[in-house]
């Protein structure tokens, strides 16, 4: 809503990367989200006479970080990140339950390991036009979640658990557009899940005309992300038949389904 709360825009960077841009109410200034290059988000920027304020990093991997060098050559802005991040870049080290203010708005930090040992989340918990955001880096994505590169099954699973308790009508950014494959995965799980395969349609069709997939819904994750149902009984029958578990508790069939996708 314009005038109100704040906005969001994206640029689209390398392959499949989403840089999420956080814009104050009267358009003067930004916070840019895992900026990966610089040159795209300065013409952005310079284009719209928006001041950078900040810089939000969620993990170290390259194409989240690589653009910050750059972008501290034009701007003497802090750089928001994890305590525990090998990124030499990051100038404010944040961790769990701590909060970030921007023009009003409050962001609190949550640890979300398994990607990488230094994932965290920014989540808005004031009401933001009709929803609560949460940036998340590339721990949830729509209709799947991060490989695990550095942590294990049982953190990835724990930090999916923290997400999952957010209100239902959180959007979730993600930094990356994997959606249509995750769904392809998604539906080969649950066949008979008819808002999953609804969900697919109407991604589809975004995807058709360059659309962004992104921000969907923490409730709409909830019912067609098989990484968040691992509880359901149709998802820990089609991994048990699969990797003929007996075992099936919760972080286990978590693992089996994160292995699954790997391979698929
Ligand atoms: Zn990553
Ligand atoms: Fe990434």
């Amino acid at each position: 809503m314009k005038g109100i709360g704040l906005d969001i825009e994206v640029i689209k960077s390398l392959s499949d990367n989403y840089i999420w841009i956080l814009i104050n109410y009267d358009k003067s200034a930004a916070f840019v989200v895992d900026p990966g290059e610089a040159s795209a988000v300065l013409s952005w920027l310079k284009k719209r006479k928006i001041k950078l304020l900040g810089i939000l990093i969620t993990h170290h991997h390259p194409d989240h970080t690589m653009g910050v060098k750059g972008l501290l050559n034009c701007y003497d802005v802090p750089v928001y990140g994890p305590h525990n991040s090998p990124a030499n870049c990051i100038t404010e080290k944040l961790q769990e339950n701590d909060d970030l203010i921007f023009h009003g708005k409050k962001f609190r930090v949550i640890e979300v390991p398994g990607h990488t040992h230094d994932h965290i989340a920014y989540f808005s918990s004031q009401i933001f036009g009709a929803n609560h955001i949460l940036f998340a880096g590339d721990t949830l994505f729509g209709g799947g979640c991060g490989r695990l590169f550095e942590g294990t099954a049982q953190q990835m699973y724990g930090s999916l658990e923290k997400i999952k308790e957010l209100p239902q009508n959180t959007l979730i950014y993600s930094g990356h557009e994997y959606t249509l494959a995750n769904l392809n995965f998604a539906i080969s799980i649950e066949p008979n899940n008819d808002t999953l395969k609804q969900r697919y349609l109407n991604d589809l069709q975004k995807r058709n005309v360059n659309q962004p997939t992104l921000p969907s819904l923490l409730s709409l994750e909830l019912a067609t992300n098989p990484f968040l149902r691992v509880k359901n009984d149709s998802v820990i029958s089609a991994v048990r038949e699969k990797f003929n578990i007996n075992d099936d508790s919760e972080y286990v069939i978590f693992e089996a389904l994160r292995k699954w996708k790997d391979i698929f």
